[in-house]
């Protein structure tokens, strides 16, 4: 769409988005609160989230003109002129949602203490990630499907370990070629690369990875991220027991997959593998 990492999509590709996320809806626990929301968040909540001081190389701000008549007026007349407009932008409250589930932790916490058991959602948002990039498997804006878990400890390890059980399940539903392997999200700076080793040393992230071509490095598909008692300690999140709740998610990065699907079985649907199609209804 004229930016690097920004693209239209077909109907032929939205079809096959749309018939994923039916699947992946299949796959879905049945009491889990099904959420969506929009690709901007309040950007206060995402400060006190600590996104600034994990990935502030990747967010993206919503700005506005926000002066008077007078003062838009002569940014506009600028623009006119051959100028800059933009100068005269300053932050609005929102910021570009960097991951779909951020905005739940503070919505949970206006709950008051979780029911025991704890809570399971579905969430969905096209997120933005300022990384410009001419692969097709590095978006700047892409969509998120997330299977979120806040609870006990005990509750959210299970919950992990089953989702990489059932990983290889669904990559063979889909006959994509895959690997598991831990992983570390892109922390900023060199303070960063000691939180990237310590989430490694304590195996809070692992990847689904796919190579989109025989010998092609393995694009990074669905995360499986165990937060321990992170989101639980910033929004005052407890369990049943009063202790602070521990979360994790499981992201599928639908873009990714859809392109995996494309790279691997080819543009024409008729030909896709009998057992992909199947798990597609195609
Ligand atoms: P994470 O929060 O683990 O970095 O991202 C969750 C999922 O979003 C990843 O497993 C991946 O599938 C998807 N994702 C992350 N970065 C990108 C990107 O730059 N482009 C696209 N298309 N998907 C991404
Ligand atoms: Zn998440």
């Amino acid at each position: 769409m004229g930016v690097d990492g920004v693209y239209a999509r077909t109907a032929l590709y939205a079809h096959v988005v749309e018939r994923l996320e039916s699947y992946i809806t299949r796959q879905r626990d049945p009491t889990a609160e099904i959420m969506r929301f929009p690709p901007v968040m309040s950007r206060k909540q995402l400060e006190k989230s600590g996104y600034l001081k994990s990935f502030p190389n990747l967010l993206g701000c919503v700005c506005a003109l926000h002066g008077s008549e007078a003062s838009i007026r002569s940014a506009v007349d600028r623009y006119d002129n051959g100028g800059d407009w933009t100068s005269s932008v300053t932050s609005s409250d929102l910021v570009l949602s960097p991951a779909a589930c951020y905005p739940v932790y503070p919505i949970v916490a206006t709950r008051g203490q979780l029911p025991a058991g704890g809570l399971q959602f579905d969430i969905e948002a096209d997120v933005f990630r300022h990384e410009p990039s001419r692969s097709l498997d590095r978006l700047q804006s892409f969509r998120m499907r997330e299977f979120v878990r806040i609870g006990s400890p005990q509750v959210i390890v299970e919950f992990r370990e089953s989702w990489m059980a059932k990983a290889p399940l669904l990559a063979a539903d889909l006959s994509l070629p895959f690997t598991i392997d831990v992983a570390n999200d892109p922390f900023f700076g060199r303070v960063g690369q000691v939180m990237a080793v310590s989430q490694r040393q304590q195996a809070l992230k692992f990847e689904l990875l796919i190579p989109y071509y025989p010998s092609a490095p393995p694009t990074a598909c669905m995360s499986f991220n165990y937060h321990r008692e992170y989101f639980g300690q910033v929004w005052s999140i407890h369990d049943d027991k009063g202790e602070l709740a521990h979360t994790s998610c499981v992201a599928f990065g639908i873009d990714r997959l859809t392109v995996a699907l494309f790279a691997i079985h080819g543009l024409d649907l008729e030909k896709w593998p009998a057992v992909t199609k199947a798990a597609l209804g195609l």
